[in-house]
């Protein structure tokens, strides 16, 4: 169906729990590495592919503070936990011959680029991957909001939200045998109906520049296909 146009330029957000896999923190070689097969694919096809990955596999900012950490620092160490996995997701791109590159948004040198908007548009525009790692480089934001960023810093057609389930639901799907998926949502109905589909921070933003976001599951085979082809895949977000 028609639920959303084909993008040519995506902005993919991965949570870092979607690296674990079975395990119960880290990364596991094998997800990483379906996902970076993935990745390809959709480059090969000719998508742009700028990445923002969590750090919810190793770090949360709000976890350590309810353990008694400075929530500041806590938030520091979670956005260095998501350049542990930018890391790891460049290595696994460029194993698969994609030119693919780590820009931080706190210097990181040796170990990443810095955030450079125009130069990560151009990389995209040569078929390359851009990993957009350390959040915001802002405590008290997540890498939701940092994936709405970077994707209308650079020009995305949309956000694309990868979960574990197949959308949003009007109850947990999990326990509420009745719940349906939203084939389509406005900004104003996620807030009002307070569904989880990112922070507030995030959404705001979007509602503010009009970018799109799809929220589809990472683990069903051909879904980010659909999700870029615009196809009726999970649920789309838009005004
Ligand atoms: N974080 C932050 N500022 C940002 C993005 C992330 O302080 O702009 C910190 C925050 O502590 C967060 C952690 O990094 O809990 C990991 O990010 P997130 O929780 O968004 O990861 P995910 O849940 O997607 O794995």
């Amino acid at each position: 169906s028609d639920t959303g146009t084909a993008a040519r330029r995506i902005l993919l957000k991965l949570s870092g729990e979607a690296l674990m896999g079975g395990a119960d923190h880290g990364i596991d070689p094998a997800v990483l590495g379906r996902v970076a097969d993935e990745v390809a694919e959709l480059a090969a096809a000719g998508v742009q592919v700028g990445l923002v990955i969590g750090g919810g596999n190793i770090f949360r900012g709000a976890a350590l503070a309810a353990a008694g950490m400075d929530r500041v620092t806590g938030d520091h160490m979670g956005m260095l936990a998501t350049v542990i996995n930018a890391l790891a997701m460049r290595d696994a791109l460029s194993a698969r011959g994609l030119e693919a590159g780590v820009m931080s948004a706190v210097p990181m040198s040796p170990f990443s680029e810095g955030f450079d908007r125009l130069r990560a548009i151009r990389r995209l525009e040569r078929g390359g991957v851009v990993i957009f790692a350390a959040g915001t480089g802002n405590p008290f934001f997540t890498t939701d909001s940092a994936a709405c960023l970077r994707g209308i810093e650079i020009r995305a057609d949309l956000v694309l939200k990868a979960t574990k389930v197949d959308g949003v639901y009007t109850a947990d799907p999990v326990k509420d045998p009745s719940a349906r998926r939203y084939t389509r949502l406005t900004y104003d109905e996620v807030l009002a109906r307070e569904l989880g589909v990112m922070d507030l921070t995030a959404i705001l933003l979007c509602r503010d520049h009009g970018m799109p976001i799809r929220v589809f599951n990472m683990n069903k085979p051909g879904a980010l296909q659909r999700a870029v082809a615009g196809e009726d895949e999970g649920t789309l977000v838009e005004q």
